[in-house]
């Protein structure tokens, strides 16, 4: 089965204008046509520029990093799922523990997000991932399950085939502590298995997981070497061109 090989870039609260156009552009210019999707989420500001820089490379799209539930109305600082889309951005992150962390977005809330996401026209790429006292206590799968039948598993099979899966360890991101790939590989398999109870085989099969946490050019390539391992969604080696680049070219030939 042939899914889509995704490597995702979250800028999170990082880069000036200028300097994100130069990262993106660094990447457009060195990106070679592949079927390898690429996609920068940089913050709100810098979607339309990146979004432009892309336009031009088949396989390079823009992700925000978060949008409000609502299409439009008095929330002020808030940017809403069309308004994400209407800058040319295609895909948008929901779910990534520092939203629930620090933002308190919890599942009921992130369903919300999600079906607003997908009714602009955006792919959720849906972030999953338990802490490390759940890892500890060996119930982070069944947490994981929890997260997605909160938010996605509602979805009509028709939605649920546009999400993309990110499953991200909290206590990997940020760390430099990465899932081994068995680890990785194990909760992938567990993912897809959720996915195909509820949908069935051949969506499971189609659906896309990408792993996050500490993923860098030095790891990449054994991470997704795994069969359920996708590809990846990238957060502090996505700041660097060259870096994120060799994590692009990652994949097993
Ligand atoms: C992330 O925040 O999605 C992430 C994976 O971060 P990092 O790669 O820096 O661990």
């Amino acid at each position: 089965m042939n899914r889509t090989r995704i490597v995702a870039g979250n800028w999170k609260m990082n880069k000036s204008y200028e300097e994100g156009r130069d990262l993106a552009k660094a990447i457009a210019e060195n990106l070679q046509p592949s079927e390898t999707v690429v996609v920068l989420a940089p913050p709100f500001i810098h979607l339309r520029g990146v979004a432009a820089i892309a336009e031009g490379v088949s396989n390079l799209h823009v992700a925000a990093q978060n949008c409000h539930q609502e299409t439009s109305g008095a929330y002020t600082g808030e940017i809403s799922a069309p308004m994400v889309r209407s800058t040319g951005a295609e895909y948008v992150i929901l779910g990534h523990s520092e939203r629930r962390q620090y933002f308190g977005e919890d599942g009921p809330l992130l369903a919300k997000k999600v079906k607003a996401a997908l009714a602009a026209g955006l792919k959720p790429i849906f972030c999953c991932g338990e802490p490390l006292e759940i890892r500890e206590a060996g119930t982070h799968v069944a947490l994981v399950v929890e997260q997605l039948e909160a938010s996605v598993f509602d979805l009509s099979p028709e939605d649920f085939a546009k999400v993309v899966i990110a499953y991200e360890p909290v206590w990997a991101i940020g760390t430099g502590r990465t899932a081994s790939p068995e680890q990785a590989q194990d909760m992938h398999k567990e993912i897809r298995d959720a996915i195909a109870k509820k949908y069935g085989r051949d969506l499971a099969q189609q659906t896309s997981i990408l792993y996050g946490g500490s993923c860098k050019a030095s790891n990449a390539p054994e991470l997704f070497s795994q069969p359920d391992v996708d590809g990846g969604l990238i957060g502090g080696a996505s700041l660097d061109a060259k870096e994120f680049m060799a994590i692009i070219g990652s994949f097993p030939a």
